[in-house]
Order: structure tokens, then sequence, then C-alpha cells
């Protein structure tokens, strides 16, 4: 990593990118990414538990067999539950697969009208409240027209003041705290209100609605749900008890492109803003989540930023942010692949999980 992202959770300074390739019968092939984070603190599904179900409980399920990738979506079609880490994994490779029969960009298949995203850019937690300040600045600089900065408790008011100090009411403004809160902030967090957030993100525990939703009817400033949202009944249920009024929809954390999908038809129903989130992805998990952000109905500046803004090198070729746009790929699937200097690099370990 360029450098070290901090979050509440702690530093991320490399990452090992765990791509799935599939290939049909017939020769086709797609590629799919497992984002599963290193640390368990993170919806309780570490990389390690995530590749092993991959390999030896979904994998399976795959091979061999006719495969409708309407049909995948991850409470029913793969008879296991949990594990929405792998199964997006797989799936996404399924679309991309299925993009590529078609003749058309994944882009195209899921029904998206934008063919380039204004992204917004993640500021990470810092020693300092300068380096955060001097960060968003820089940040600003490239180009992002909205900054999300991560917070916790004793790194946030100071940090906010500070940046609407320097960087004026202008900027677009979020703040992601990670479930980092309990329910006795609720009076701070409320106290957000003077600094113009467009939202404040997972203030508490995913399984804590009750504080988000007091949140929501004290505060002025938007709450948005990140980690509490990884099936669509924990969507349905939140929407019922008005615990936010944003969703950060991740294709990872709630299984799959399709699910993702889903939530985007009932978030758009419902009249509640949302946006796609990121898992520091390479460019072949980018690249549908990118995809995926077209919908018009994620109507919030997605966290998907150009590649250089996390990676010294990319696994694709680059994404690039020019004049404030990442372009969506247009090409058959995905649109993008695995380069194959770093397929064959001597840190790369492939592994042949199934083989007809
Ligand atoms: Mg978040």
């Amino acid at each position: 990593m360029v450098n070290p992202l901090r979050t509440s959770d702690g530093s991320h300074e490399s990452r090992v990118a765990t791509l799935i390739e599939l290939s049909t019968t017939d020769g086709v092939i797609g590629w799919g990414e497992n984002v599963a984070p290193a640390g368990v603190s993170y919806v309780g599904e570490s990389s390690d538990e995530s590749v092993a179900a991959m390999c030896d409980l979904l994998a399976p399920l795959l091979a061999g067999r006719e495969i409708d990738v309407f049909e995948m979506m991850p409470e029913s079609w793969w008879g296991v539950s949990g594990h929405n880490f792998a199964k997006h994994a797989l799936e996404s490779a399924v679309w991309d697969i299925h993009a590529q029969r078609e003749s058309k960009s994944l882009r195209e298949v899921l029904g998206g009208t934008r063919t380039a995203i204004v992204p917004g850019v993640v500021v990470g937690i810092s020693d300092s409240v300068a380096e955060t300040v001097a960060e968003v600045q820089q940040r600003i600089a490239e180009g992002y027209g909205r900054v999300k900065v991560k917070i916790s408790p004793g790194r946030d008011v100071e940090v906010l003041r500070a940046i609407r100090a320097t960087c004026g009411d202008a900027l677009l403004l979020q703040a992601d705290a990670n479930a980092a809160y309990s329910k006795d902030d609720i009076e701070l967090l409320c106290s957000f209100d003077e600094f113009n957030l467009q939202f404040v993100e997972q203030p508490f525990a995913a399984d804590d609605l009750e504080s988000h939703a007091e949140l929501a009817r004290r505060s002025r400033t938007a709450v948005c749900l990140d980690e509490s949202i990884c099936t669509v009944d924990e969507l349905m249920g939140a929407i019922e008890m008005k615990a936010g009024s944003v969703v950060n929809v991740k294709p990872s954390r709630v299984g799959g492109i399709g699910a993702a999908v889903q939530m985007h038809h009932i978030v758009k129903s419902h009249g509640i803003d949302a946006w796609v989130g990121g898992m520091l992805e390479s460019g072949i998990g980018r690249a549908s989540c990118l995809a995926l952000a077209s919908l018009s109905g994620f109507t919030m500046t997605p966290d998907l930023s150009a590649s250089s803004r996390y990676f010294a090198s990319d696994i694709t070729v680059p994404f690039e942010m020019v004049n404030g746009e990442i372009q969506v790929p247009e090409g058959p699937g995905i649109g993008v692949q695995p380069l194959p200097e770093v397929l064959s690099a001597p840190e790369t370990r492939i592994q042949t999980v199934f083989e007809r």
C-alpha cells in the first residue's frame, strides 16, 4: 500500500489480493476477488476463514453445474449460510462470465446508467490532527470532491473542526466510525451537527440498531449504515426501525452483486440514499464495484478511488481519475483481468481448487 490506512480497528500496511478464476466447459474465463479483511473485527469473516470456505465449501458447489447467475442469492442458492465474502468472490466471477457471454459490459447487464463515476476518497486516522488535515488537503488537490474521514473516540471533534476550519464549509465531508462508539456517546455524536457532515457512518455496533435509530431521531446529521447491513432482511429491519437514512452497499459484505442489486432496488423504492462502498479491492473487485455504482439508485458518491490512492501497483491496468471521474469499464464482462506479469510474479501463489 502507498501509505498505511488506519481505521478504528488498526493499521493496514499491505494487502494480499485473493483472486478466483473460473472457467466454463466452453472456455469462458471469469475473475472474482475475495476481499475479506485480514482482521476479524469487520463482520466476523477473516480472510483465512473466508478463503477456506470458498475453496472447500463453496467452489465444489459450482463445479459441473448449470448456473443462472440471477438465481445465485447468498441466502438461498448456496445451501450454506454466512460466508458472504466468499460467496461474493465466486458469484462475481460468474457475473463476469455471464456478461461476456452476452457480449456486454457488466454495467450494461446490471442496467447501470452512468458511464463514469465521481468517486469520493477515504482518509484514515493519523497520528495528529495536522496530519489528517494535510491529507484531506492533498486529496482535494488530487481532484476528489468528497472526503470521508475515519473517526474514533478521542479522534473526532477536534479533527472535524480542524478540517472545516481549513477546508471550508463547501467540502462534502463524511465521518466513518466503524462501530467504535456506544449508546453513551449519542450526546457527543449529536454535537457533530455543527460540522455539517453529509452523514455519520456506522457509529455503533452492527447489531445495535436501537442506538442508530435514536441518533437518527435526535441528530440533524444523517446516519449511514454499513456493517449493520449484511442481508436483505437486515436492510428491511433497519428501514422499518428508521435506523438510518443512508446505506453503504458493499457487494462483498452482502454476499454478491445480485444481493447488492436487490438492495439497490429496495433503497430506491424507499427513497433512501445509498452508495457503493469498497473494501480495498484490487482492480478486479474495483471493476465490478464501479459497474454496480453506475446504477441510478446509488445516489451518493462511492468510496471507489483511483488505484493509486491505495496501491503502489495494481494487479490490473490501474484505474485512474481524470477530471474528477473514473470511467466504468466498457469491455465485455468486468472489462479487466490480471496483468500477465502479476500472475507470473514470484510472490504470486496459484492453487487449483477444482479441476474437471
Ligand atoms: Mg464504513
